[in-house]
């Protein structure tokens, strides 16, 4: 699976980045940054939950 961010959408709470740090960073600037954007199968349930509780639906996961 692969993360899909719509920076427009985006309100850089940074709820992914404490739910998923190895995936998503919060720049000093509040820009989001999506670290790796295919998701390992070992991470996929907490990456799931980030892109779940983001209050932007600024996440989605997408097939390969
Ligand atoms: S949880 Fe959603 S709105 Fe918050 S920083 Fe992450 S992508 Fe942006």
């Amino acid at each position: 699976m692969r993360i899909v961010l719509d920076k427009s959408k985006c309100s850089s709470i940074g709820i992914c980045e404490s739910l998923a740090p190895e995936y998503f960073e919060v720049d000093d600037d509040g820009a989001v940054i999506v670290k790796r954007e295919i998701v390992d199968d070992g991470a996929l349930g907490v990456v799931e939950k980030a892109v779940a509780e983001c209050p932007a639906a600024a996440l989605a996961l997408v097939k390969e």
